[in-house]
């Protein structure tokens, strides 16, 4: 078969991190991207997958990059101060790796904002200053200084990245559907579009029904990519974008008391805080409060400003129900107040069922109540290619939306995926999401309880935080 070719990147071409999201990034670059081999080289600290990387032809270097080691490592990479670095990997600090970047010439795209390893467990920092805010505000502060310099996308992954490309046509088809007449073309035009369809939040609402044949074992955290990502941003506190509609602070909630206050904490983990929530696959849910980069950025972008005045702004948070053995695994470590010894990858082989609904769920509005987003078996995601799960596969084919726009776009300076052109990056990455689908409910998180118990209830508005909290 033949796949379209959508551009070349000159120079080098450097991947930092080979764990689940580098091998099945590999072959939809392979496909989708013209490149010297010669110059493709892959730092990845482990052999684990060596062979991959033998059997492709591809250089690896096998380092852990410090912070004494990787201003030289990737120095000596780019010569030419030519090409893109690709940084899918944990525990290599994405602001130092941006900055070097910015300081060689060269594009540079990575999936989460990541600091070097004691920003996570064990660090003294008190929770406000653990959660993503000031990890964002870092990179937003330093790309004022970078603007029209070599492009360089900060967290372009599934969610965050893809979930805002699939937020503006979630905005488009509401805006369709509810006779709005629209064509935005800047920050300021979405946020109005926002605005006046009445959306009053949004959930990254995400179902992954994958299972294995094995049950999960005890001991054992299992999950469908990478466990390390999933705890070091679960045992993060829970934080979300704020909404203008809000009456009242969740219990434990914060304000931040520096940056642009669009967002909010609660001293607690995400991993351990949940919400009401909905999805195609099983209609109303749990989700945890998983921090995310998305729930920062959407809020941020789609306020409408009134002077110094935030005149609107929706809330915005990850609503995530992990495959059914990582909510196993999470309530084991919960209940135990320890890591497993030991983590366990689902492969695509061992998984034999289910796939993963990812989404946005835009709340409040005229239609009530819409999930836009992509459903992908794993079977679909097996036979579309190589090395991944339907999680995988979400996330590998935004990052190569991310590359192609780079590579078209390189003097962009710093960008997150809500500044990027969502329809270029959507037509790259389309052919590799399953069904995108919108489905319209009339659920609210007020419906449904088993028998009635004492809880925060807020009749006069079912969308307020509080409605949604489960805790
Ligand atoms: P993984 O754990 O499978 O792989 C990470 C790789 O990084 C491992 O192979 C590891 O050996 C390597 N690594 C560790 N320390 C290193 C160092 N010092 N130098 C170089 N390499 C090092 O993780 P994954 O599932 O492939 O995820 C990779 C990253 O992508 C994580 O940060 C994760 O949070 C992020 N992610 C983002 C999204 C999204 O949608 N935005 C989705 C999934 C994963």
């Amino acid at each position: 078969m033949t796949h379209l070719v959508h551009t070349r990147i000159d120079g080098a071409l450097v991947m930092i991190g080979f764990g689940s999201i580098g091998r099945g990034t590999l072959p939809l670059i392979e496909r989708h991207i013209g490149f010297d081999r010669a110059r493709f080289t892959v730092i990845e600290p482990t052999a684990d997958y060596a062979h991959v990387l033998r059997d492709h032809g591809l250089r690896h270097l096998q380092v852990a990059l410090t912070p004494d080691n990787f201003a030289e490592v990737l120095r000596s990479l780019f010569p030419d101060g030519r090409g893109m670095i690709v940084n899918l990997s944990v525990d290599v600090d994405s602001v130092e790796v941006m900055k070097l970047a910015h300081e060689m010439g060269v594009q540079y795209i990575d999936t989460v904002v990541e600091p070097w390893p004691g920003f996570y467990f064990g660090s003294d920092l008190p929770n406000a200053e653990r959660t993503n805010y000031p990890l964002r505000e870092k990179v937003r502060e330093l790309g004022k200084a970078c603007v029209g310099g070599p492009t360089a996308v900060s967290c372009c992954g599934a969610n965050p990245g893809m979930v805002s490309w699939l937020l503006k046509e979630a905005l488009l088809r509401l805006a369709a559907d509810t006779g709005v007449a629209t064509d935005p073309q800047d920050r300021e035009g979405w946020a109005a579009l926002m605005q006046s369809l009445g959306v009053k939040g949004i959930h990254i609402a995400e179902r992954d029904t994958q299972v294995s044949a094995r049950a999960k074992p005890p001991g054992v955290f299992v999950n469908t990519w990478s466990v390390d990502g999933l705890l070091s941003e679960g045992y993060q506190p829970a934080e979300l974008g704020w909404g203008t509609h809000e009456k009242k602070l969740p219990p434990e909630g914060h304000a931040f008391d520096h940056g642009p206050g669009h967002a909010i904490w609660i001293d607690r983990p995400g991993a351990d805080t949940r919400v009401r929530s909905w999805c195609p696959d099983v209609g109303p849910q749990f989700g945890f409060v998983i921090t995310h980069n998305e729930a920062l950025s959407i809020p941020d972008y789609y306020t409408v400003w009134d002077g110094d005045r935030a005149a609107y702004r929706p809330t915005c948070h990850y609503a995530y129900h992990p495959c059914n053995d990582a909510v196993l695994s999470l309530h084991e470590m919960n209940g135990a107040g320890l890591r497993q010894p030991d983590q366990h990858i689902l492969a695509a082989e061992e998984i034999v069922a289910g796939g993963d609904d990812l989404g946005v769920f835009l709340y409040g509005h005229a239609n009530g109540a819409m999930w836009y987003g992509s459903r992908l078996s794993c079977e679909e995601a097996r036979r579309l290619a190589p090395y991944q799960n339907a999680t995988g596969m979400q996330v590998t084919s935004a990052v190569l939306a991310a590359m192609v726009w780079v590579a078209e776009n390189p003097s962009m300076g710093f960008v997150e995926a809500d500044e990027m052109d969502h329809v270029r990056c959507l037509e790259v990455q389309r052919p590799y999401l399953g069904s995108i689908e919108c489905h319209y409910t009339d659920w609210t998180p007020l419906q449904n309880r088993i028998n009635r118990f004492a809880e925060d209830r807020d009749e006069g508005d079912p969308w307020q935080f509080t409605n949604f909290l489960a805790v």
